[in-house]
């Protein structure tokens, strides 16, 4: 049997902070894995810019909830699952997803915790675990299954090369790039064909 473990932003649904950089008009807030490799380093710099301008929880989750998957992510989706178990890894956080998870029919998904105060100021975040997309790859593996790894950026490249196979989706040029050694899929057609390449 074989596992397709799929990041979330940027594959299937859209990055949620620059959904929120641009309903608030938040410019820095725009900056995502893509730009800034260190994850502790993007994730102090978004609370802090969220602190400065009074953004709570509940403003995330208003954008998120105006937000859906990408174009033909959901039917992607459903045409993986009957032949393949799939399960997302994401560094995004479960208090962001869950209105974009309804919309993709509930799959399952990996990712971290936020921690709020008082009034739902965002105060810090729990990583699950660290490195958890290539640990879960490790996981999986040991437990016997073929895994096929695909993602558009830097925070996936550890998940890919644990994998069986890894594939970059709609990576922007710089991870093409740096990493040549995994295939390139541009549509969920090529990935689809990618993914069922044996
Ligand atoms: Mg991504």
């Amino acid at each position: 049997m074989e596992i397709v473990c799929l990041d979330l932003e940027g594959v299937l649904v859209p990055e949620i902070w620059i959904a929120v950089a641009e309903r608030t008009g938040i410019d820095a807030l725009r900056a995502t894995t893509r730009d800034i490799p260190d994850y502790d380093e993007l994730m102090k710099r978004r609370l802090a810019l969220m602190d400065e301008n009074g953004l709570v929880l509940a403003d995330i989750q208003a954008v998120v909830g105006k937000m859906g998957p990408l174009d033909g992510a959901a039917a992607f989706l459903d045409d993986l699952r009957p032949d393949f178990q799939v399960v997302i890894l994401s560094d995004t956080f479960y208090e962001f997803a869950l209105p974009l998870m309804r919309k993709l029919g509930w799959p399952t998904l990996f990712c971290h915790r936020l921690e709020t105060g008082p009034g739902g100021a965002v105060t810090g975040y729990k990583l699950r675990m660290k490195d958890h997309k290539r640990q879960a790859v490790r996981a999986l593996r040991g437990l016997n299954f073929r895994v096929t790894a695909a993602g558009d950026s830097y925070n996936d490249t550890a998940m890919l090369a644990e994998a069986d196979r890894g594939i970059l989706f709609q990576a922007p040029e710089n991870v093409i790039q740096e990493f040549p050694q995994f295939p390139v899929a541009g549509t969920y057609g090529d990935l689809s064909r990618a993914i069922r390449e044996n």
